[in-house]
Formats: C-alpha cells, sequence, structure tokens
C-alpha cells in the first residue's frame, strides 16, 4: 500500500471529519472554566504521557526555544513537574497562546486522524472533564480553534453552516500544514506509517 506522502509530497488529499465525532460536547476552553474547573487538564501528565506531551515541528523548536521551552531529541516538548512547562500556575493558561510560538500540534490537539485517515476527536478528550460538562459544547465549536488551523477561516465557516444544517461527514481541503501535524501526530502514536486506502476515490482536488 502506497502511503500519502509517497502519492502526493506537496498538497494532502480532501480529508473526512466526522460528524458524529465533531458533534461529541465539551465545555470549551474559556478562561474561568480553565482555571478554576478543568485545571488545564490536557497539558498535564495525567492525561498525557510525558513523552508524548506535545509534539514540536521542526520549523516550530526555534520560537519555542526563544520563549524559554525545550525540545527533546525526538521533537516533543520536554515537561517541568508534570506539566508543560508553559502552563502558568494559578491560571493555568498557556503562556504562548497569544503569540506566534504556539505549536500547531497544541492547536489540533484535540482532533486527530484515525487508521482511515478520517479526522475525529482524540479519545483522550473523552477521559476529560470537560467532556459532557458545562455548556456542552459541539466539538466543532468548542475545538473550532483546531479546525480553523486545519481548514482555514473560510472552509471552517462552511463546516459550521454544514454541521448545523444536521449534516453528514464533512470532506474538506486541509491546509498543508495542519495535514502535516496530523500526519506526523498520527505517525508518533501509532509507530507506522499513514495509510490511506481512501485515496482509491477520494484524490486530491486540482
Ligand atoms: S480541552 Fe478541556 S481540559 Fe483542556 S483546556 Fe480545554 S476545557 Fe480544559
Ligand atoms: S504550549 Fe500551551 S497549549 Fe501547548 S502543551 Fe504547553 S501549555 Fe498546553
Amino acid at each position: 500500500m502506497t502511503t500519502l506522502l509517497q502519492i502526493q509530497p506537496t498538497r494532502p488529499p480532501r480529508v473526512r471529519i466526522s460528524a458524529a465525532s465533531a458533534r461529541l460536547r465539551f465545555n470549551g476552553c474559556e478562561p474561568d472554566y480553565i482555571r478554576d474547573v478543568c485545571k488545564g487538564a490536557c497539558c498535564r501528565s495525567a492525561t498525557i504521557p510525558m513523552d508524548k506531551l506535545i509534539a514540536v515541528q521542526p520549523w516550530e523548536q526555534g520560537p519555542v526555544e526563544a520563549y524559554g521551552g525545550k525540545v527533546s531529541a525526538e521533537g516533543t516538548m520536554v515537561p517541568v513537574h508534570g506539566r508543560c512547562g508553559f502552563q502558568a500556575h494559578g491560571t493555568n493558561l498557556c503562556w504562548l497562546h497569544t503569540t506566534d510560538a504556539k505549536p500547531g500540534g497544541c492547536t489540533l490537539a484535540p482532533w486527530c486522524l484515525n487508521k482511515n485517515g478520517t479526522v475525529i476527536v482524540h479519545n483522550r478528550y473523552k477521559f476529560l472533564k470537560c467532556f459532557k460538562d458545562g455548556q456542552q459544547l459541539p466539538a466543532y465549536v468548542a475545538f473550532k480553534g483546531g479546525l480553523v488551523l486545519l481548514l482555514g477561516e473560510e472552509q471552517y465557516g462552511d463546516l459550521l453552516a454544514h454541521m448545523e444544517a444536521g449534516g453528514g461527514d464533512y470532506m474538506g481541503e486541509p491546509t498543508l500544514r495542519g495535514w502535516g501535524h496530523l500526519v506526523a501526530e498520527y505517525e508518533g502514536r501509532a509507530g507506522k506509517p499513514l495509510q490511506l486506502p481512501q485515496l482509491a476515490y477520494q484524490p486530491p482536488l486540482g
């Protein structure tokens, strides 16, 4: 079987976003909620093995280090006392959130690829306090940032309208950056290249 990168080295394929997964309910990442309720658990070792805390792509390493972060030889953020070193004590907010140095993998973290290359909510997020809690927003709203990174603002607007109208799985054209993060996360987790058998009937556009 041929991998994605062997078929299309510069352009990702269309990607399927699971409607069922995108409709899972979460509170959303509001500052008060992060400070008082969830404590930013997704950036802590209780929910993510520390050696897989967050992947830092090679082009992100310089900016992360410029803010004082350490990146392991394997390309992951080096944690400090069981949590990401950029998570502020007290507020539990991310120091990098409003900077250009925040790794794309952080923004995309609620989303991942399954073995078929479909975008779903990462299973570990179902074990967080925010799952089925508080406002109970659909994931496509609660975790909008990751989908915007993956699809861009315009396509995200299209996905939003599609989901609000009760649509099924959404097919989109991912950005190279967003797709690259998802593939890297999948391959790091699975320990093998992503295989995309559906490429046989879902060729890239253009
Ligand atoms: S994903 Fe959940 S646990 Fe993580 S910061 Fe957002 S609300 Fe908190
Ligand atoms: S950089 Fe920010 S979002 Fe990413 S793991 Fe660290 S605290 Fe969490």
